[in-house]
């Protein structure tokens, strides 16, 4: 390892050290301020009473906070349970508002912005630096090492990494309170982003950004000799930054929904969730024409332009989630199972993803119309779109489609469970014009392109019988063919009866 990548490597580390380290910067302390401005006014009497044993204590530590306020509320509500006085059992989950603003300390005290640049900034550069040094080898990825490196070979650093990753996407989307340090480290951007104080959704937002962009840098300097590559790279950092982070972003401070303009249905399961029908609904115009936009994009953008692109246009270029696979992910890609027992499980999957999203969009919008809470008698749709969330948005989506990067690959989500690949896909197989070509003559079978391709599918064998490949799995990444080193196979657009399949 030369001394600027060793140089790149300790900034890293050293950032990301300092991240962790500001989890315990904080101490904690109630006060009645603090509740009134964290609670609302029905439950503010009986919490202060309940917590009165904490006031004006000061925690060293938020583990023990979070465990005294939350036991406090759950005995309240074990009583009144007992009574039977559902009416006074208090349903909201205060824990993650009341500790962040329970926080005392650096964080507080207008030394955020050192400790930003100390821990993400740090790590940032170091990120950077190390990506460049990139420069110094040769493009491409073949024969880099990736298949013997204990950071990308599921070795012990690859298992470390996918342990964190999987940790983070727990504690985010169900114990948010223990990561209220880093939701505060970036307050100060939220704050001139959108006029207000930070979220746990804002902080994910900014790091998965913040992480396109530096993977990104990697990607752009490692197939710096592929236009396709760097053009593509540059699309999803851009979508990314725009579209998902700096758009919306901007919308709230105008008063204006939440909005990623990219985030099509039924990728965005939620869009039509009475709730977000409603919030548009009220914006005026242009609510309007954000629900007339995200119909438009579902229905017809992605039917026609899948005809005539691939999915590519919207998995490899604009996805949020494909940005983060093929950035973040790329070192990983050759981990994708390419077995057939894991394509056959994979059709049945995403395909069973997919109607289970219709199924519980149809049953949403039904309620929405009719006021019916249930069809059927028995089919709860407030029941079902809490499951969906649950099983499909957070622990298939977050915690196994990225935590399980350095473990299985990098599009496992996009493979085995996204809803709008599958939708994308059907489109692709059946009725487009887009086919990778292969010029079978050529091929010494290496098998580069099978063992880099993210989605499994047996590239090879599709070369060695000079067959297009056609398949509703396919991204249109293009690494395939940036790694072939016979050129064989090219990325191609004609009209569907041509496809030799
Ligand atoms: S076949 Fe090629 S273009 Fe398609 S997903 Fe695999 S590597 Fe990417
Ligand atoms: S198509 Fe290219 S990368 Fe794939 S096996 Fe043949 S020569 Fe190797």
């Amino acid at each position: 390892m030369t001394r600027i990548k060793w140089l790149g490597l300790s900034l890293f580390l050293t950032g990301f050290a300092l991240w962790i380290f500001t989890l315990t910067l904080s101490q904690f302390q109630l006060t009645d301020s603090i509740l009134d401005a964290s609670v609302k006014p029905e439950h503010r009497d009986i919490l202060r009473q309940r917590t009165a044993f904490m006031a004006n204590k000061v925690y060293t530590n938020n583990w023990s906070f979070i465990s005294d306020f939350r036991g406090a509320v759950n005995a309240y509500n074990e009583e009144v349970r007992a009574q039977k006085a559902w009416d006074k059992v208090i349903y909201d989950d205060y824990v993650f508002d009341i500790t962040k603003n329970a926080s005392l300390g650096v964080l507080h005290d207008g030394k955020v912005w050192l400790w930003f640049w100390l821990s993400l900034g740090l790590a940032t550069l170091g990120g950077l630096v190390y990506a460049l040094t990139g420069l110094k080898r040769l493009p491409g990825i073949d024969n880099n090492r990736q298949y013997r490196h204990p950071a990308t070979d599921r070795g012990w650093i690859g298992i470390s990494v996918g342990v964190f990753l999987i940790g983070f996407y727990i504690a985010l989307y169900f114990y948010p309170e223990y990561l209220t340090n880093w939701v505060l480290l970036v307050d100060p951007i939220s704050r001139a982003l959108n006029a207000g104080a930070a979220s746990r959704w804002f902080l994910y937002g900014f790091l998965y950004t913040l992480v396109i962009l530096v993977m990104g840098v990697r990607m752009l300097v490692n197939y710096r000799h592929s236009r396709y590559q760097q053009l593509r790279t540059v699309s999803v950092m851009f979508f990314q930054v725009s579209f998902a982070f700096l758009i919306p972003e901007i919308m709230q401070r105008l008063n204006q929904p939440y909005q990623d303009l990219k985030n099509i249905w039924p990728l965005d399961y939620t869009f039509f969730f009475d709730y977000r029908i409603n919030e548009k609904l009220q914006a005026g115009s242009l609510g309007i024409f954000m629900l007339v936009w995200g119909i438009v994009l579902a229905l017809v953008a992605v039917p026609v332009l899948t005809y005539f692109l691939g999915k590519r246009w919207y998995c490899s270029w604009v996805c949020g989630c494909g940005g983060l696979a093929e950035t973040l992910g790329d070192p990983y890609r050759h981990l994708s199972d390419k077995s057939l027992k894991a394509w056959k499980a994979e059709r049945v999957i995403v395909h069973s993803v997919l109607v289970f999203a219709v199924g519980m969009t149809l049953l949403v919008l039904y309620t929405y119309f009719t006021g019916q809470p249930a069809i059927l008698g028995f089919l709860d749709s407030y029941s079902v779109r809490s499951a969906y969330g649950f099983y499909i948005g957070s622990l298939f989506a977050g915690v196994v489609g990225t935590g399980f990067y350095p473990l299985m690959g990098n599009r496992v989500w996009c493979r085995f469970g996204c809803p709008l690949a599958a939708y994308l896909g059907l489109v692709q197989r059946f009725k487009s014009r887009f086919r990778i070509t292969t010029n079978g003559g050529q091929c010494i079978s290496c098998g580069n392109c099978s063992a880099y391709c993210e989605m499994g599918i047996d590239v090879r064998a599709y070369a060695q019988r000079g067959q297009d490949i056609v398949r509703s799995s396919c991204v249109g990444c293009g690494i395939c063919s940036a790694v072939c080193p016979r050129g064989v196979l090219n990325l191609e657009l004609g009209p569907v009866s041509t496809r030799k399949i």
